[in-house]
């Protein structure tokens, strides 16, 4: 990454780290078996992909045999919905209005198939009520699925509480956490979850790769149909050097939690209120709700989001604005707007997402910059 520019969009996307770049490197080469063969190529291939899932059943609190490598988080999202979906039957799904369209759109494509699925709205905080959850629940539902942390705004959900009622329903639970592992804890035991969806490339790790955690008993149709691969649930030859990128970057993700969380905290509190304390007219997202440490979502009055994306670009910062899946498009996010903000407020968003790399360097410039951008947004638009 060229120094001189600041990179702080680490939700949409995360540098790989230099530990898991050298890993892969010796399964693309040296260790270029297929995992299935039966000979030495064959077992060192297949020792890489179990150390990974080893890496990753520490990592979430389970056991080995209940990780399910797949192609990334909206692989896992799609699998554990319509897994579900397919063994049992079409009822309804009860969701919230603020997952990735990972699930979202999942859940659209299940309704064109029978099923019925119930948006639990957020408050204005961004934050879902487990009460509201629970009073969509009935006899037909098949799943509920509640994100751990909002990709957009950084605000963690209540997924414990919500897997307890899901739990004494019988009905399985399914999270999202793809956002959140590697930034807080996520065991799966705590969460109460029966499938989990985790990403390598938000924790460092290389894009392609995720991983579905299936619970032992959990009732999930296969994915894809050939050899017997990851439980004879997810055929086809596993991306060997992604999947170790993958173990490695969950391990060292892990390791390093405790100490580098609260200096992106101490970094993200800094650029928040310097950023107020110079702009009026702001308002944080996600604000009175327990959030990641790492993410500032704010609404700017007065200045349209893609041009303050641009104006920030061109000075080398990279920040986000709604959710990179919308990106190019004027749609404004379909989070904020379910908290309740008006189009022009969520129009007028940015997130800036802190991680590895991040320095109070960065967070300096970007406090030094705004302001002046803003205004001068803000002129064009009153002058126009
Ligand atoms: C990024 C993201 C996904 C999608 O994961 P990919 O690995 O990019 O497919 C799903 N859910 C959430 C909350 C995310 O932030």
């Amino acid at each position: 990454m060229n120094s001189a520019r600041i990179y702080l969009d680490h939700n949409a996307t995360t540098p790989l780290r230099p530990e898991a770049l050298a890993l892969m490197q010796r399964y693309f080469s040296e260790h270029f078996g297929n995992a299935s063969s039966l000979h030495a190529f064959g077992h060192a291939a297949r020792a890489g992909l179990e150390e990974a899932r080893a890496h990753l059943a520490a990592a979430l609190g389970c056991a080995s045999a209940e990780i399910h490598f797949t192609s990334g988080g909206t692989e896992a999202d799609n699998w554990a919905l319509m897994g579900s979906a397919a063994l049992r039957g079409p009822g309804r799904i009860v969701t919230t209005a603020i997952e990735h369209h990972a699930v979202l759109h999942t859940c659209r494509h299940l309704e064109g198939l029978g099923c019925e699925v119930c948006l639990v709205q957020p408050d204005r905080r961004g934050w879902v009520d487990p009460g509201a959850v629970e009073a969509r629940l009935d006899e037909h539902t098949i799943l509920v699925s509640v994100m751990h942390a909002n990709n957009e705004t950084g605000v963690l959900q209540p997924v414990a509480q919500i897997g307890q009622l899901a739990r004494r329903r019988g009905i399985p639970f399914h999270v999202d956490a793809v956002q959140s592992f590697g930034k807080v804890p996520v065991q799966v035991d705590q969460l109460g979850a029966d499938l989990v969806s985790v990403s390598a490339h938000k924790l460092n790790g290389p894009k392609g790769v995720g991983a579905l955690y299936v619970r032992a008993g959990t009732r999930l149709a296969p994915w894809t149909h050939g050899g017997g691969h990851e439980g004879g649930l997810r055929a086809g030859t596993e991306n060997i050097a992604g999947i170790a990128g993958f173990g490695k970057a969950a391990q060292l993700a892990l390791e390093e939690q405790p100490e580098r969380q609260p200096v992106l905290e101490a970094l993200r509190n800094r650029l928040e209120a310097g950023i107020l304390g110079a702009v009026d007219g702001v308002q944080v997202n996600g604000q009175g709700a327990l959030r990641l440490s790492n993410t500032l979502n704010l609404s700017i009055e007065g200045v349209q989001s893609e041009a303050l994306l641009l104006g920030l670009d061109l000075e080398g910062v990279a920040v986000s604005s709604g959710s990179a899946c919308s990106a190019g498009g004027q749609e404004p996010s379909h989070v904020l707007l379910a908290m309740g903000l008006d189009r022009r407020l969520a129009a007028g968003s940015l997130r800036f997402s802190l991680g590895w790399g991040s320095t109070a360097a960065h967070i300096e410039r970007v406090v030094d910059l705004l302001p002046g951008l803003v205004r001068r947004l803000r002129d064009l638009a009153g002058g126009a």
